[in-house]
C-alpha cells in the first residue's frame, strides 16, 4: 500500500503500535540485534520444511547411507572403526535434467543414482580442522566437477550450480560448520544417520544445534528452504561406530574391528580385526 493513500487512522495506528513495541522491548539486550535483522522472526525448526513426502525408496538411502560407511574405510587405509567415523559420500539423483547447466544429464537412467565423490574426516591427518567429513567430501567434489581432465569440466559457476542436483549423505548430523556449508552449497538433499542428541548421549563434543535449526535461521537465502533433510537413516547401523569411542568405552566395536588394549595400560580402542568373521565382536573385558 502507497504511503500517500493511507488514511490517517491508519498511518496513527502503525505509529502507535511502533511506539508500544518499541518500549516493550527497551529493556531486552537482543533488541536490536533481533530487530535489525529480522532474527525475531525466525521459523520454529520444526515447521519450517513442507517439502512433498521423500520420493526416493528408503532402500536406496539405506544403500548409499552404507556407502558413507564404506568411504570410512576407503579413506583410511582400510580400517572400516577410525576414530571421529564421520564419513560422506555425495550422489546424483537426478534422473531428468535440469537444463541448469549442471550435471544432471550425466547418468540419465540411473535409478539408483550415482556416486560424484566421497569424504571423510581428515581433521588430524591434513592437520585442518575444517575437514570434517562433510566439508572434505564437498571438496573432493569440487574437485571432481571442475577436473579439466576428469568427466564433468564444469567450469566454477557450473559446479556451484551442480550442487544444488545433489545429495549429501553423512553417517552422523552435521556440525553448524557443515550444516552450514551444506546450506551454502544450496545441495537438493542432505541426509544423516546418527543424530547430534545421540552423539552426545554418547559424549562426543559437540556444538549443540540441529542442522534444521541452521537451516531454519538462514534469513534471505532461498536454498534454506528447498534442500529436503532426511534424518535417522540406518542410525541402528551407524551408531555402533561413534559409541565406542567415549562414554560407552566398555561396547562392542564396529563390524570388521577388534577391541585392542593400550600398551601403557590406557584405554585402548578398536582396531581392524576379525570380530565379525566370529559372530561376535570383541569387547574391552574379553581381552
Ligand atoms: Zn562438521
Amino acid at each position: 500500500m502507497p504511503v500517500h493513500g493511507a488514511s490517517f487512522p491508519f498511518l496513527l495506528l502503525v505509529l502507535l503500535s511502533s511506539y508500544i513495541h518499541a518500549d516493550a522491548h527497551s529493556h531486552d539486550p537482543n533488541h536490536h540485534l533481533n530487530n535489525r535483522d529480522g532474527l525475531s522472526h525466525w521459523p520454529d525448526p520444526e515447521t519450517a520444511y513442507t517439502l512433498p513426502p521423500d520420493p526416493i525408496p528408503i532402500s536406496t538411502r539405506e544403500h548409499w547411507m552404507r556407502r558413507a560407511v564404506e568411504a570410512l574405510s576407503d579413506l583410511n587405509d582400510g580400517l572400516p572403526c577410525p576414530f571421529a567415523a564421520f564419513g560422506c559420500v555425495i550422489v546424483n539423483h537426478s534422473a531428468v535434467a535440469t537444463g541448469r547447466g549442471g550435471i544432471a544429464d550425466v547418468e540419465l537412467g540411473v535409478e539408483l543414482g550415482s556416486e560424484v565423490c566421497i569424504g571423510a574426516n581428515a581433521i588430524v591427518k591434513e592437520g585442518n580442522p575444517t575437514l570434517h567429513g562433510e566439508v572434505a567430501a564437498i571438496n573432493n567434489c569440487t574437485a571432481i566437477l571442475t577436473h579439466p581432465a576428469g568427466k564433468y569440466k564444469l567450469t566454477g559457476p557450473e559446479a556451484l550450480n551442480a550442487l544444488g542436483d545433489l545429495s549429501l549423505y553423512t553417517t552422523a548430523e552435521a556440525c553448524p560448520m557443515c550444516s552450514s556449508a551444506i546450506l551454502y552449497g544450496g545441495f537438493k538433499e542432505y541426509i544423516f544417520s546418527t543424530s547430534i542428541p545421540t552423539l552426545r548421549a554418547h559424549d562426543w563434543p559437540q556444538i549443540v544445534i540441529r542442522s534444521t535449526e541452521i537451516f531454519a535461521r538462514s534469513v534471505g537465502r532461498l536454498s534454506a528452504h528447498r534442500t529436503r533433510i532426511v534424518g535417522d537413516v540406518l542410525a541402528d547401523e551407524t551408531e555402533e561406530l561413534f559409541k565406542w569411542q567415549f562414554r560407552d568405552a566398555q561396547a562392542a566395536c564396529p563390524r570388521g574391528c577388534v577391541w585392542e588394549a593400550d600398551g601403557d595400560g590406557g584405554h585402548g580402542g578398536c582396531v581392524k580385526g576379525d570380530g565379525e568373521a566370529k559372530g561376535m565382536h570383541a569387547h574391552k573385558d574379553e581381552l
